[in-house]
């Protein structure tokens, strides 16, 4: 297949490149099966009469977070688009000029603000965005307020931002809705689980703090499949619905089966940490990660050859996927550097190897050593039985 399973030891642990989260088991086994027969897709197997998709995941969603009435579209940009086009068409979206966030590629929040038909008011200033300016830009042609989390960036220093629960009172007293983007949103406190994380606001606490709507993203933080949620009041979710984006929008049988399973499992936050492979990687000791590459480093540096030598140093991990920007993991890399000249060539070449493995490795390269981050390998024999297929003239000469 063009789309392979490969090993990432990138050292970000949600690599958008690489597909984000991994996909919890039982989450796999209900896509697996929705995959494999007929599912009740859109129908009420009570009345027998036609139902809803998003039904399947709706409950849940509301249970989790606290709030009124969810839906569900292909992902966290789907979701901020279909909210800004739904609630402020042919109108007003105010938003503070610190959060005109970029993502990645071509999605930029002005950019996408304009596909949905809404007219951006920036208010503020880069670094300082008071109540007062959101106060004055409100007018007869506002449509929204826009919260967005900036996720994948911090702005430190002098600096204010309004916080969202004062938000909600300006939006309440004006009569138009509040719209929080949260990016990757979390369900659980990840602090609470992993040490060194910072507290990053969960989708209940934005609901609780007043938003009409969140979004967020599937795959980010919460560890499920690529899916956007949006979540709040129950009347402008139906008006969310009944846009017709909505179909063009919509998730299929099976991303709806993993999302369910996997929102499942955070009934049992006890559990998480072993049923949901991203909060597994987060959570993983430092010393865990170390003894792995004490073990790995004898049989690795067997593998590649004199030409290489093979250490085991500790470098930090980040979380990836724009989420939690500042924040890194301590965590513990096999380092590999070539002996003699032409250091960055041979690195260089070493890398292209392991990309060429049946199960691909994919790595990172800092100051002319190959860094293989071992936070997200778990099948260690695995792994070494795939270095093996490393082809001898790969190794003996240097890769030259
Ligand atoms: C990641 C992100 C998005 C886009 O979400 P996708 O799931 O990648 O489509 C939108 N807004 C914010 C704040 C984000 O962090």
């Amino acid at each position: 297949p063009s789309l392979r399973p490969v090993f990432n030891l990138t050292g970000t642990i949600l690599h958008t490149n690489l597909g984000r989260a991994l996909i919890a088991e039982s989450a796999i086994e209900a896509a697996v099966a929705a995959m494999r027969s007929a599912v009740a897709l859109e129908f009420d197997l009570g009345t027998g009469k036609r139902g809803e998709r998003d039904d399947h995941v709706e409950a849940l969603l509301c249970e989790l977070t606290g709030a009124e009435a969810a839906t569900v579209v292909n992902n966290n940009a789907a979701a901020v688009l279909i909210a800004l086009n739904s609630l402020g068409k042919g109108r007003e979206a105010i938003v503070s000029r610190g959060e005109l966030i970029e993502i990645g590629g071509a999605f930029r929040m002005p950019d996408i603000m304009a596909r949905a038909g809404t007219r951006l008011v920036e208010v503020g200033t880069t670094n300082r965005t008071h109540l007062k300016d959101y106060a004055g830009a409100i007018g007869p042609k506002t449509g929204l307020i826009l919260k967005v989390h900036t996720s994948n960036y911090r702005i430190t220093g002098f600096t204010k931002e309004v916080p969202a629960g004062e938000l909600a009172s300006l939006a309440a007293g004006a009569d138009v809705p509040l719209v929080n983007d949260l990016g990757s949103g979390t369900l659980v406190d990840m602090s609470a689980y992993c040490q060194g994380l910072r507290h990053e606001p969960t989708v209940a606490q934005a609901v609780a703090e007043g938003a009409d709507i969140v979004t967020f993203s599937g795959d980010k933080l919460l560890g499920g499949p690529q899916a956007g949620f949006i979540v709040g009041r129950k009347a402008l979710i139906a008006r969310i619905n009944r846009n017709p984006m909505k179909r063009a929008l919509r998730v299929d049988k099976i991303r709806l089966a993993a999302i369910e399973a996997t929102l499942k499992l955070y009934r049992d936050p006890d559990r998480l940490v072993a049923s949901l492979p991203t909060l597994r990687f987060l959570a993983r000791p430092a010393r865990e990660i170390e003894s792995l590459g004490e073990r790995l480093r004898g049989p690795v540096e067997g593998l590649l050859g004199q030409a290489f030598s093979v250490t085991v140093v500790g470098a930090d991990c980040q979380v990836g996927s724009g989420a939690l920007p500042t924040d890194t993991l301590p965590g513990f890399c096999l380092a590999i550097a070539a002996a003699g000249g032409k250091t960055a060539k041979r690195v260089e070449a070493l890398q292209a190897a392991l990309r060429r493995l049946p199960v691909p490795v994919i790595g990172r390269v800092e100051r002319q050593r190959l860094l293989l981050d071992l936070r997200c390998l778990e099948d260690e024999a695995g792994f070494l039985a795939n270095l093996s297929g490393l082809a001898r003239g790969d190794t003996d000469n240097g890769l030259a």
